[in-house]
């Protein structure tokens, strides 16, 4: 058994998808002592719930399946993780959830408290992000339902990219569909806001610079920062824009969907399912979608996907850098992004011309910085923490919120 945590604010972060909640917990009495203390998920949900946590330390607190829950009562199961947290936190009080949501549309551009308004507004949103629009609100209601008073804020991948100028907001179509909403969004914004937080810290002479930041990982994408701000995005009115990932393909050609549903008879459902789950890297490879299993393997066509992910990283990079008027800097983040040196020398390597170098051994050690001397371009290498953004906002919304304080409590015994 862990130590319990003393008496301390918490924090509840919340990421809910169609079939997993994955949550985080800080705690701390203000921004700067903020530490995380749990994590985990519940996954299985609608068939067999199954409940993992680890400590700060990643020691495994709870492993098993949940029983006494039916498997699709997402309110009884948010219940079992505030009854859980409460033995697991012992004397700390729950002050607000957090929640990742995909989608704000043009309406938020920073986090809000919800309300039933709110509530009500993002579901108007779901159209814009139907795979995971629902479930995030879904988190929302059932944790209203268990714990009524809690306070609960929404923190939305797109907002930080409100800052973009209007050309990188805007498809070439009919203005009437742009006024409606059929505009590029971007995602991927809370990851991009802590970055645009963190780097100043590490590197004091960037806070005013021109960065690409390359977040690659099962979802990728690029961000054009300038001073801290969203200049341009690879992301558009989806998730599926920009770069290929794990199973999207990035880019394509509008004509090849028309092509597809002329010749092949394809209707939105067959079309959804290619480009979010069979495309990208597992559709090139026919391997995997996973960059570390496509490095380790010996095919050919593992070898053909890994080259056109670096090829049209580098690529948009350069894309991006036009929409700064500059490069001063890099960012590798996200899974792929942090952890792997192949990738990151393939797509340094090909934005040599822009003058940058990575130091081979750095790289390989994962340090911070892993440019050479003489690059003109430093390059970094920054763990992303979007649930800490999240926890970090959540206690801003709060402290500016009058009564905020009086509707800290103590986890609910109800949840028991
Ligand atoms: P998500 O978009 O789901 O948040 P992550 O940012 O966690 O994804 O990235 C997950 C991906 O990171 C995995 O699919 C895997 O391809 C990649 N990854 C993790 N570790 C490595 C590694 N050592 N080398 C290459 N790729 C890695």
């Amino acid at each position: 058994m862990s130590q319990p945590i003393s008496q301390r604010d918490a924090y509840l972060i919340i990421n809910a998808g169609s079939s997993s909640l994955k949550f985080s917990v800080f705690c701390g009495a203000g921004k700067a002592e903020l530490d995380a203390v749990l994590s985990g998920q519940i996954s299985g949900i609608g068939t067999e719930p199954k409940f993992e946590a680890k400590d700060a330390q990643r020691r495994v607190l709870a492993d098993g399946t949940v029983d006494e829950v039916e498997p699709g009562d997402r309110a009884g199961l948010l219940g079992f993780l505030l009854s859980w947290m409460r033995h697991e936190l012992k004397d700390t009080r729950l002050v607000a959830a957090g929640h990742r949501v995909v989608h704000g549309g043009t309406r938020f551009a920073k986090p809000v408290r919800i309300t039933p308004q709110v509530l009500a507004d993002l579901e108007g949103l779901i159209p814009l992000a139907p795979l995971h629009q629902p479930h995030n609100i879904a988190a929302m209601a059932a944790l209203a339902e268990v714990y009524p008073e809690l306070p609960q804020v929404a923190c939305f991948d797109t907002a930080f990219h409100q800052t973009r100028p209007w050309q990188a907001q805007t498809f070439a179509i009919p203005r009437e569909l742009t006024e409606e909403g059929v505009r590029r969004y971007g995602f991927h914004g809370l990851s991009y806001e802590y970055i645009a937080q963190r780097l100043p810290q590490i590197a004091p002479e960037l806070a005013d610079a021109r960065v690409v930041v390359c977040h690659l990982g099962s979802g990728s994408s690029l961000c054009a920062l300038r001073a801290g701000k969203s200049m341009d995005t690879t992301m558009g009115f989806t998730a599926l824009d920009g770069l290929p990932m794990g199973t999207r393909p990035g880019n394509i050609d509008p004509g090849v969907l028309i092509y597809l549903m002329r010749e092949k008879g394809m209707g939105a459902d067959a079309l959804e399912k290619l480009l979010y789950h069979k495309s990208g890297l597992l559709g090139v490879s026919g391997v995997s979608n996973d960059m570390r299993a496509l490095l380790d393997s010996d095919s050919p066509q593992a070898a053909e996907a890994v080259e056109l992910f670096c090829f049209q990283v580098a690529k948009q990079a350069t894309a991006l850098a036009t929409a700064m008027g500059g490069l001063d800097a890099v960012v590798f983040t996200a899974g792929v992004g942090e952890n792997s040196a192949p990738v990151r020398a393939r797509v340094a390597e090909k934005l040599a011309w822009l003058g940058v170098k990575l130091d081979g051994a750095a790289n390989r050690a994962k340090a911070t910085r892993i440019s050479a001397a003489e690059s003109r371009v430093p390059v970094f290498v920054i763990p992303t923490d979007e649930e800490r953004m999240i926890a970090s906002h959540t206690l801003d919304l709060l402290a500016n919120a009058t009564g905020a304080a009086a509707s800290a409590a103590p986890l609910p015994v109800a949840a028991e």
